[in-house]
């Protein structure tokens, strides 16, 4: 059987969505509206329902709750540990450990809310392993695991020698490694759709099939509106994910690429052969970043971050459905674990990253305050956007408490170069950074201009990798 190659892919299937909830008709009023029913927009919509019981919440999604990222990712629920060392240098010991310890929390507290909710979004804490595969990438977490030594929390990320990665997993292209215990795996469709499950039940009203297509604001409140209904409220949520990119006063804020995923058919044989029956999310230390995870019916889902940049803020077309960068997910996956040769690949699927330039979400308000956003997780939504909703909470409830304090709530902008440079640099670095991880994993030293290309990132203050 061919592999079937869609835009929501396999856990969308898997998860049986049922029918959808149906679009807003005419006139309503609310305490805060809520734009998007990924994880941000739900979970900030969950803890509106927790922190005011009484306040009148509205979510109003474009497709179906969970259609985008949220319920189509790789389903690794991780903290914000290996991004340490830089969030000491841009915010200062004390607010980095602050924030990188209520991410863990949010690890945790995903975990908890299926428990308590009874959600089965087959949520396991197997920890976070990442390896190296070229000697250029040994000891790529040194700086992260010095950080968490000298801030006290050592154990929050450990590094692993060559033979104890391949306890863990043994492919033949594994050298050592570092392990982050303060991580999980779930089902992201299941989640999504089990987030909008409980909301209801819990009072807030969704529509689906609501794209929002105009959003006002005034000292008064906001006022939004959709082709055929609008919403009236005190403050609005902005939680459309890589849709911001084409939201005018965010544009600048940044930039679209895409990941793309496959997931074999049930190869419980193979994963027991490996030794990977600890459930660890796996992944490389490039920063065109491979990401692996295993299913409880012993499948291998398997995404590559290499997908292609997108121009503004376009998330269909090649951003989803992508067949040339499929083909290269699927040998690399066989490099990876040459016993999956003449396996299956059941299914392929692919959708937008929101990449912000220092590689971290940013929260904030706008429109007189009326307005608050999150974006930018870059590929690490799953986890960090439960801590966005909590902020996105208070901001819109206007209450300001230890969450709204954290560092990642309007932050020093750094701005994306304008379009069409950025989507054309966008390119550009792309073919650089494939062509320099290619060269290092075959042992070579990449050229001068490959390096200098691809650096040029950083170089300007843009965070490129993990
Ligand atoms: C292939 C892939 C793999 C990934 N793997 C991982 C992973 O393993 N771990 C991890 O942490 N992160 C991963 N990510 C990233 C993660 O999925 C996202 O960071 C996270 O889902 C962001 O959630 P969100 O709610 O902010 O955005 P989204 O999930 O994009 O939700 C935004 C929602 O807004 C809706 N919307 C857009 N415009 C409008 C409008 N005008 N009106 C109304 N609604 C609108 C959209 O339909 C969508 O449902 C991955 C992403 C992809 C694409």
């Amino acid at each position: 059987m061919a592999t079937k190659h869609t835009a929501r892919g396999w856990w969308q299937e898997e998860a049986e969505p049922g029918p959808g909830v149906p679009p807003l008709e005419g006139e309503l009023a609310a305490d805060v509206v809520v734009v998007g029913g990924g994880y941000t927009g739900m979970w900030a919509a969950w803890f509106l329902t927790e922190l005011e019981p009484e306040a009148g919440v509205v979510l109003l999604e474009a497709e179906r709750c969970g259609a985008g990222p949220s319920g189509r990712n790789g389903g690794f629920v991780n903290a914000m540990w290996f991004g340490l060392p830089a969030l000491r240098r841009r915010f200062g010991d004390a607010a980095a450990l602050r924030l990188t310890r209520a991410s863990q929390d949010a690890v945790e507290g995903i975990g908890r809310w299926c428990e308590e909710q009874r959600v089965d979004a087959w949520y396991r804490g197997g920890g976070y392993l990442q390896v190296s595969t070229a000697a250029a990438h040994d000891d790529s977490w040194r700086a992260v695991a010095d950080a968490c030594a000298e801030l006290g929390v050592a154990a929050a990320c450990r590094a692993l020698s060559e033979a104890e990665v391949r306890a863990r997993c043994d492919s033949p292209i594994f050298r050592a490694g570092a392990f982050y215990p303060a991580a999980a795996t779930i089902q992201p469709a299941r989640l999504a759709l089990g987030l909008r499950a409980r909301l209801v039940q819990r009072g807030a009203t969704i529509f689906e099939g609501s794209r929002v297509r105009r959003l006002d604001a005034a000292r008064q409140g906001v006022e939004v509106r959709t082709d055929r209904g609008c919403v009236r409220a005190a403050a609005a949520v902005l939680a459309t994910g890589p849709a911001l990119a084409g939201h005018r006063p965010l544009r600048r804020r940044l930039t679209v690429t895409s990941s793309h995923m496959v997931v074999t058919e049930p190869v419980p044989d193979l994963v027991a052969e490996l030794g990977w029956t600890g459930g660890e999310c796996i992944t490389d230390s490039r920063a065109m970043i491979h990401y692996f995870r295993t299913t409880p019916d012993g499948r291998i889902a398997f995404g590559w971050g290499g997908g292609r940049v997108a121009p503004g803020a376009r998330l269909n077309g090649r951003v989803e459905l992508d067949r040339s960068v499929v083909a290269e997910v699927e040998r690399h996956l066989v490099r990876f674990f040459p016993a999956l040769t003449g396996r299956r690949i059941e299914h392929a699927w692919g959708g937008p990253i929101d990449v912000s330039p220092t590689h971290l979400p940013v929260v904030g308000s706008i429109d007189r305050d009326r307005v608050h956003y999150a974006f930018g997780y870059t590929g690490n939504g799953v986890g960090p956007s439960r801590v966005a909703g909590r902020i996105l909470a208070s901001l819109a409830l206007d209450c300001r408490d230890e969450v709204t304090r954290l560092p990642i709530v309007e932050p020093p902008p750094v701005r994306v170069p304008p379009e069409p440079l950025r989507y054309a640099g966008g390119a550009i670095i792309r073919a650089a950074l494939l062509r320099r991880e290619r060269l290092e994993e075959e042992g070579r030293r990449p050229d001068p201009l490959t390096r200098a290309i691809s650096g040029l990132p950083e170089r300007i203050g843009i965070h490129i990798g993990r």
